[in-house]
């Protein structure tokens, strides 16, 4: 690494202490940038790098609500802005115990990369907080979400920060939360969100969007070597909304999916999932009691308690749950499996040497920036129906986020090439981001 790369990434490590997912995902940005910063010594004398990795605000916030007993209950709320060069702050929120700095400021940084490789105007946020919405009710969940919004109004809206889903929050969370956000400015600005039901501003194929793009993306790199979707074996984890679009995806294109998963462990599907099963994702997904274990129960299928499925051979794997999924071991199953192409659903389910042992043994990896851009992609498109006031159809929508997914794979595969990578899309979709957002930040001055 440049002795300028280097120094930075040792600054950021020391001057955000217990941040180990930060400095996860900086590391392996910072280390595929370094070539640019080779070809432009004017970044280092502008401190680009330096600012790039300091986000341009970050706001916390109480968030007390009232359980259905009368309890009173505190969580901690967060809105990283990281960085609005090519636009407005644009990214999800995540409900969740495990929710901290660390997660959100690792998930915003991803998101700068990930939103310019869309090609579409967006700069790159998160938020979410330490709540759980397993178990609540329908009024806690809302409770929750108003008193959240309550604080975080003041501070997004259709041309500063525009908020989306993440694990935790759904439609219903998005509605309960535009809901609270209308009543206290007073005005119809449902371009302040994205995610939203269909009867008040939500773009068609939003909920598929994530999973569906992973699996195009994928077809792209099967396409590259002159194969297809059609009768591959696919392991999924997650039961969540990405794993879902994913599994349905896969399965109109011929494909076989044989496990999906939870925080519990994995069911296995020899047969592979059919439309029924995939329906059932949502139905447990959207469930206050049913979890993964009720799913192989309902059809009869084994379940692997505490397990992941990575060791279940497969030409195709797909991460869709969370951070840190996929450990070196791990990775070392994958590879004795054969499987050719490795495909990032969830943000950073791999851990960085987990992405070299796969790259340096032939598999084919795509990263979470550029294979999960898809949810954030139709976002964007739900962002220009709502301020052109129209609604696309979902043909009109999917063929859109086709488009996209194929730019964003040949965008990242060519930069790759042109770099002297060969087919490596992890740093090709690092520096293809990098590249716009650098540009505009050099444009914009030292701010
Ligand atoms: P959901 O809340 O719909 O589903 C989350 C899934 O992950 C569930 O299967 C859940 O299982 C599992 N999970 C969550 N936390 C953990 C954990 N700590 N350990 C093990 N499993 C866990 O979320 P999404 O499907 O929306 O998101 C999944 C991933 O995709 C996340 O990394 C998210 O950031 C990313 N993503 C999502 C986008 C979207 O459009 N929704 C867009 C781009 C990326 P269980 O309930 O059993 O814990």
């Amino acid at each position: 690494m440049s002795q300028y790369v280097k120094r930075v990434l040792s600054d950021l490590i020391e001057k955000n202490p217990g941040q180990p997912e930060f400095h996860q995902a900086a590391t392996e940005i910072l280390e595929s940038l370094e070539v640019v910063f080779d070809k432009h010594p004017e970044y280092e004398k502008a401190a680009l790098l330096e600012r790039f990795v300091e986000p341009e605000r970050v706001i916390m916030f109480r968030v007390p609500w009232t359980d259905d007993s009368g309890k009173v209950h505190v969580n901690k709320g967060y809105r990283i802005q990281f960085n609005s060069a090519i636009g407005p702050y644009k990214g999800g929120l995540r409900f969740h115990p495990t929710v901290n700095l660390s997660i959100l400021k690792f998930l915003g940084f991803e998101q700068i990369l990930k939103n310019s490789l869309t090609g579409l105007p967006i700069g790159g946020g998160k938020g979410g907080a330490d709540f759980d919405p397993k178990g609540k009710s329908d009024n806690e969940i809302m409770n929750f979400c108003q008193s959240f919004m309550t604080q975080l109004y003041r501070h997004i809206g259709p041309d500063v920060d525009v908020p989306a889903g993440d694990i935790g929050v759904g439609g219903r969370e998005v509605g309960y939360l535009f809901g609270q956000y209308k009543r206290i400015r007073g005005a119809y600005e449902n371009g302040v969100l994205t995610g939203k039901g269909i009867s008040f501003g939500g773009s068609l194929i939003r909920p598929e969007a994530t999973g569906y793009g992973a699996v195009y993306f994928a077809q792209r790199m099967l396409e590259r070597v002159g194969d297809t979707v059609k009768g591959k074996t696919v392991v999924i984890s997650g039961y969540g909304n990405v794993a879902w679009g994913a599994a349905e995806k896969v399965t109109q294109l011929g494909g076989k999916v044989v496990t999906i998963s939870g925080s519990k462990g994995y069911v296995y599907d020899e047969n592979g999932l059919d439309a029924e099963k995939i329906k059932y994702m949502l139905e447990i997904r959207a469930s206050k009691d049913l979890g993964i274990e009720d799913f192989a129960k309902k059809f009869n299928l084994p379940f692997f308690k505490g397990e992941k499925p990575w060791g279940v051979k497969a030409d195709i794997v797909m991460p869709c749950a969370t951070q840190n999924e996929v450990n070196l071991d791990d990775a070392k199953k994958i590879v004795a499996n054969g499987t050719r192409c490795y495909v990032e659903g969830a943000n950073m389910p791999t851990s960085n040497e987990a992405v070299k042992y796969l790259q340096e043994n032939g598999v084919f990896v795509a990263p979470a920036k550029a294979a999960n851009a898809g949810g954030v992609a139709v976002s964007a498109l739900e962002m220009s129906q709502n301020s052109q006031r129209l609604s696309w159809t979902s043909e009109e929508v999917d063929e859109k986020l086709k488009a996209i997914m194929i730019n964003i794979h040949d965008s990242a595969a060519q930069t790759a090439e042109e770099y002297g990578f060969g087919y490596d899309l992890v740093k090709g979709a690092n520096i293809s981001g990098f590249k716009k957002v650098a540009e505009a930040m050099m444009a914009q001055g030292i701010i």
